[in-house]
């Protein structure tokens, strides 16, 4: 009785289509050493049963967050912030050797130590 405006398959059916190319969970059994199967969660490489979606909410969801000091953000703007500050420190002692070694080459001092008191007795 299927008009011809009328897809062959039921609509549901195109979406088991989707469902059926999914990914699927790549937890393995303990009890059958076989694999789960079950479609993983969208970004996830496990279903619901197996993890997905675990774990603690971030940032003020989270039942700890008491100021934001400690967000993955604020803590990753801190750390790159740190090895700015060391590279420059590198770069900065690097310009001061070449300096002062250019400084010894121009201004070739023999002896740059205190002259030694004369030994008495
Ligand atoms: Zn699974």
């Amino acid at each position: 009785m299927a008009d011809d405006d009328q897809p062959l398959e039921p609509f549901w059916q195109r979406g088991l289509v989707a469902a059926r190319a999914a990914l699927r969970c790549r937890a393995r059994s303990k009890r059958t050493k076989l694999r789960c199967r079950a479609p993983a969660l969208t970004g996830w490489q496990v279903c619901r049963f197996h993890g997905a979606r675990g774990g603690a909410p971030c940032g003020k969801a989270n039942g700890a967050f008491r100021h934001g000091r400690r967000t993955k953000a604020v803590v990753e703007a801190r750390q790159a912030v740190k090895r700015r500050w060391k590279e420059n420190r590198a770069q900065l002692k690097a310009i001061a050797d070449r300096l002062t070694a250019g400084a010894a080459a121009e201004f070739p001092v023999a002896n740059l130590t205190r002259p030694r008191k004369p030994q008495t007795g």
